[in-house]
């Protein structure tokens, strides 16, 4: 679409944001559900398909009619005029070309979560977050990020200043991308992602999405020198696509036939990207095919020097390339920021002066201009506040689940290493994806694993992991 196209373009979002609100709030559908729910049949067994599914009717059709039409419609036309702007202001480093539409977003946000509503005790952003993780509040969140992120700084540091520093060579060598789309292929292929049901293009920015549980499509991107992001890329990607292929096909397009929870399908993702691509295992079988598809270009690089280039620890600018430890690190300023924003405590002007504070802060580094900075992410020009501690949730998950796989399955790391990951793939099948969301995220990591969510079987993988790697 030109750039001239964008007024428009956001009239049509917002008439199909209204329509969409209009049907989905139809008194009928509240009275449809309520007949059900009084039919103890269908909800005396809270996981079963008839009362899992009311469960989630209900909760979207409650929030929907919180909502005034004219609130709704206002927010998707805003949200189309906001991103476009947020793009320009991010090519030019300009953060005032973004500042009234972030103002504007902000406004809309408050004005959403006042429409929902929250507890004594609760806050705005609460209101916010109930929409992308179901019981997620900024004081439990809070409580998990605050005990990591002294923990994380202090490994951080610890690497950082360490005595070993891991080999870089295969983050600057330079690699023909046709080579690299083929072999990101082959390794999705090996996952066991299903190509008769999903494929795979390119785009700015890598995503997964699809329309049902037998069209999953992943995109990536590639440079002639960042192999390491497109292979997790595409590895990220993937797990998000196993996720969706692994959906139960019999509930497709119903509540049930959905993913648990953003943080779950996270963790899908990162465990695939974080857990296997980052193994030693997984190096043990990708080298030789990496020397058979690259030749020359990588023959002098080792075994060793591949797993040590895919786990450089570096505190960095950019969220999206950070590496597993500073990760989220980032998330947690996004995190706190968004809490003051929508608590009124924090004004859309001041957002790079507090932006870059905390990441000097937290990450030591200064930011030099706001496209390196507060206006790197889409998040907010679409309006999503309370998204952000999805993706460190993904993180606690998947760390928390692949224990629970490790102690289950025996020997993973051999098959790993022989590039048989079906082992990985049946359990996730069996114990996360073929629930799709019959439990309540919280429900399904007890159900796993047997714990509620901690964040110990992150710091221990990551720990574990590193401190020998850098020799600490
Ligand atoms: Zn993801």
């Amino acid at each position: 679409m030109p750039p001239g196209g964008v007024e428009h373009r956001a009239r049509q979002m917002s008439q199909i944001a209204g329509l969409v609100h209009q049907w989905a709030t139809d008194p009928r559908i509240g009275d449809l559900i309520s007949e059900c729910e009084a039919d103890a049949d269908l909800v005396a067994d809270p996981s079963s398909d008839s009362a899992a599914n009311l469960r989630e009717l209900r909760k979207s059709y409650d929030r929907a009619t919180k909502l005034p039409s004219d609130l709704v419609t206002e927010r998707a036309q805003t949200r189309s005029i906001a991103t476009h702007h947020w793009q320009e202001a991010r090519q030019n480093a300009d953060f005032d070309l973004f500042r009234p539409w972030l103002e504007k977003n902000i406004e809309l946000a408050r004005r959403t979560a006042e429409c929902y509503g929250w507890a004594d005790g609760e806050e705005p952003w609460d209101a916010l977050a109930e929409g992308f993780e179901s019981g997620m509040r900024a004081a439990n969140v809070e409580a998990v990020f605050t005990p990591l992120r002294d923990r994380l700084q202090a490994l951080i540091t610890e690497l950082v200043g360490g005595p070993k520093q891991p080999s870089t060579a295969l983050n600057h060598v330079v690699l023909p991308i046709d080579a690299q789309k083929a072999f990101v292929r082959d390794v999705i292929t090996a996952m066991g992602f299903d190509w008769s049901r999903g494929r795979i293009d390119d785009s700015t920015h890598p995503f997964c999405g699809g329309t049902c549980v037998d069209d999953v499509r992943l995109t990536n991107r590639y440079r002639d020198d960042g192999f390491v992001d497109a292979l997790g890329g595409g590895m990220h990607e993937a797990g998000h696509g196993l996720y969706e292929q692994g959906m139960p096909a019999e509930h497709d397009l119903t509540p049930i036939g959905t993913a648990a929870s953003l943080g779950i399908h996270e963790s899908q993702s990162r465990m695939w990207e974080n857990f296997v691509g980052r193994s030693e295992a997984f190096w043990h079988w990708a080298h030789p095919r990496m020397v058979q598809a690259f030749g020359s270009a990588v023959s002098g690089l080792s075994e060793r020097d591949m797993y040590e280039a895919m786990n450089l620890v570096e505190p960095s600018f950019i969220r999206v390339e950070a590496d597993e430890a500073t990760y989220n690190l980032h998330i947690m300023v996004r995190f706190e920021l968004e809490r003051v924003l929508m608590n009124g405590e924090l004004a859309a002007a001041d957002l790079p002066h507090e932006w870059n504070r905390r990441y000097k802060e937290y990450l030591g580094v200064d930011v030099p201009n706001d496209a390196l900075g507060c206006l790197q992410d889409i998040h907010w020009s679409g309006g999503s506040f309370g998204y952000f501690p999805t993706y460190c949730l993904g993180n606690l998950y998947a760390a928390q689940i692949f224990e629970q796989v490790r102690s289950d399955v025996p020997d993973l790391d051999s098959s790993f290493a022989k590039g048989d990951f079906s082992p990985l793939k049946s359990w996730l099948n069996e114990h996360i994806h073929a629930h799709g969301s019959r439990y309540e995220a919280s429900d399904l990591c007890v159900r796993a694993t047997g714990k509620p969510l901690s964040a110990e079987p992150l710091l221990r993988h990551l720990e574990g992991k590193l401190r020998p790697l850098y020799g600490v």
